[in-house]
């Protein structure tokens, strides 16, 4: 035997320190890979082998006050998904046309989501029944067993579709509430969703009834509204009736509140809006132009139509505010109902060196009650008694009676009110609030004001939702009448009350 030589044990050395190099690199491949990488490639399994698919809760339902009708219900629908690693190579291209056909889809999207390295991709949601039972039967028939998901989803559809459409609101894509008692109460009705979870091997295939997990969902709670459907309709088709007659071109709204409990029983906008497309302009030239409009604009003139007006834009009240006057000074005892002759109307007053007109400055009221100043709608009279209260009397009662506050309604998108700053308001300022003018308050504020004088005197907060219903054992909750405290004695508010009356009831005026 030939002894090993020189020659070959350096070549056995250099092999040896090949192999060690080797080693080394592995090692520190291997070091790389669980320190650095370790945290990805755990993900990328489990995504792999654990598929997960939520279980969408239904939501609830939207009931108006007398609970026969139904103004929002989700009905079933179809959310279509695929997990692009459980399908085969040589089916992402048919698979891809198939749902593209069904769907009306684009076909290099779909594709992209079809080839993507992910768990899941969602294709198309809310889709009805016919279209899910279509892309079911295309699966049998091309023996496509996994990789397309149809799981059932839900999709909002109101019956009534313009009605109450600023109260209601709409619901996105993913049935979450974007405006309305939809979005104040989404968490209510939206109730929780569930999910399966599903291990499968490398490859994708089910790996039986043990790797399953299925959470139920929690379904919503229901919500009956104070908005009576009867009332609402009345109030909607006599609205649209009056814009149209008096060419308000810029809308207007009813507000119907029961003053005892603040039940709002009606609040109207027109126009309305179809709530089943919340997305088409319900102006008809913008409608035909559409497609020219740039995004801005679209968005605008969008959130203009959602806009609830009772709630959301303020006005100046004018005379119906002469109501807050008489009841402040009532209350303070600086006059009553029936002194003849207490005031003199002779066509205007002057404040601070301005002369401020009564309106029918042309033949002035003359000698007048606080009854008949109410009912002549006689300006001095009552920039007369603001100026008896003074600026912080005043302004003390503008704040009982809740105008210096949002009324905290359950809705969404409420303004409040614009006064002069209480320290900024000098004897004119004072002297046209008294009468209803310069300043700006929201309808909701008007009529919650109004609501305490008629109630005997309690300020209470309007509510839109007056209760909610258990999805499973169907128990109805009453939510609280919120009573937020005495603005006038029941004395004054029966006078001022008596007075109203006779605003409507009879007409006096007689001369100094
Ligand atoms: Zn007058």
């Amino acid at each position: 035997m030939e002894p090993i030589g020189l020659k070959n044990k350096k070549k056995m050395r250099n092999i040896l320190f090949i192999v060690f190099f080797i080693l080394v690199l592995l090692t520190i491949r291997i070091g790389y890979l669980q320190f650095f990488k370790g945290k990805e490639l755990q993900t990328l399994a489990y995504e792999q082998q654990v598929q997960e698919r939520a279980v969408n809760a239904k939501r609830g339902t939207i009931y108006d006050a007398t609970g026969k009708y139904i103004l929002a219900v989700s009905s079933t629908a179809y959310t279509v998904s695929v997990n692009p690693t459980n399908i085969k190579q040589e089916d992402k291209e048919k698979v891809t046309k198939a749902l593209c056909n069904i769907f009306e889809l684009d076909y290099e999207t779909v594709l992209k989501k079809v080839k993507k390295r992910s768990s899941i991709e969602t294709i198309v949601k809310q889709i009805e029944k016919d279209k899910a039972d279509e892309l079911r039967q295309w699966l049998i028939n091309n023996n496509i067993t996994t990789g397309v998901n149809i799981d059932e989803d839900s999709k909002r559809y109101y019956p009534y579709r313009n009605l109450a459409s600023q109260v209601i609101g709409f619901c996105g894509g993913d049935n979450q509430g974007l405006d309305g008692v939809e979005a104040k109460y989404d968490d209510i009705l939206s109730g929780k969703a569930g999910s399966i979870s599903k291990a499968t091997d490398a490859v994708g295939k089910d790996i039986g009834t043990d790797g399953e997990n299925y959470e139920p969902a929690t379904d919503g709670e229901s919500l009956i509204l104070s908005i009576d459907m009867t009332i609402q309709s009345i109030a909607e088709k006599y609205l649209e009736e009056a814009c149209i007659d008096n060419k308000c071109t810029d809308g207007g709204n009813i507000v119907i509140m029961n003053p005892k409990n603040g039940n709002i029983l009606a609040m109207a906008t027109y126009p309305s809006y179809n709530l089943n497309e919340p997305y088409t302009i319900n102006n008809e030239e913008l409608l035909a132009n559409w497609d020219n409009i740039e995004q801005a604009e679209k968005t605008k003139s969008l959130q203009a139509m959602w806009r609830n007006k009772a709630i959301s834009d303020t006005y100046e009240p004018g005379s119906v505010f002469k109501l807050i006057t008489a009841s402040s000074a009532l209350e303070e005892g600086i006059t009553d109902t029936d002194n003849e002759g207490e005031f003199c109307c002779t066509g205007s007053i002057t404040v601070a060196n301005a002369r401020i007109k009564c309106w029918r400055y042309y033949r002035p009221h003359g000698s007048e009650s606080l009854r008949q100043a109410l009912m002549n709608s006689c300006n001095p009279v009552f920039i007369g008694l603001g100026q008896k209260l003074g600026v912080d009397t005043y302004f003390k009662y503008l704040n009982k009676f809740g105008l210096l506050n949002k009324t905290g309604v359950k809705l969404p998108g409420e303004a409040n009110s614009i006064f002069i700053k209480q320290e900024k308001a000098g004897p004119v300022e004072l002297a046209t609030i008294s009468f209803g003018q310069r300043f700006e308050i929201t309808p909701i504020q008007l009529v919650t004001a109004v609501s305490s004088i008629a109630n005997g005197g309690t300020l209470i907060t309007p509510r839109i939702v007056t209760s909610t219903i258990n999805p499973t054992t169907g128990e109805v909750t009453e939510l609280p009448v919120e009573k937020k405290g005495e603005v006038i004695s029941k004395e004054t508010s029966e006078k001022v009350l008596s007075m109203m009356e006779s605003v409507v009831a009879e007409r006096n005026w007689k001369k100094c």
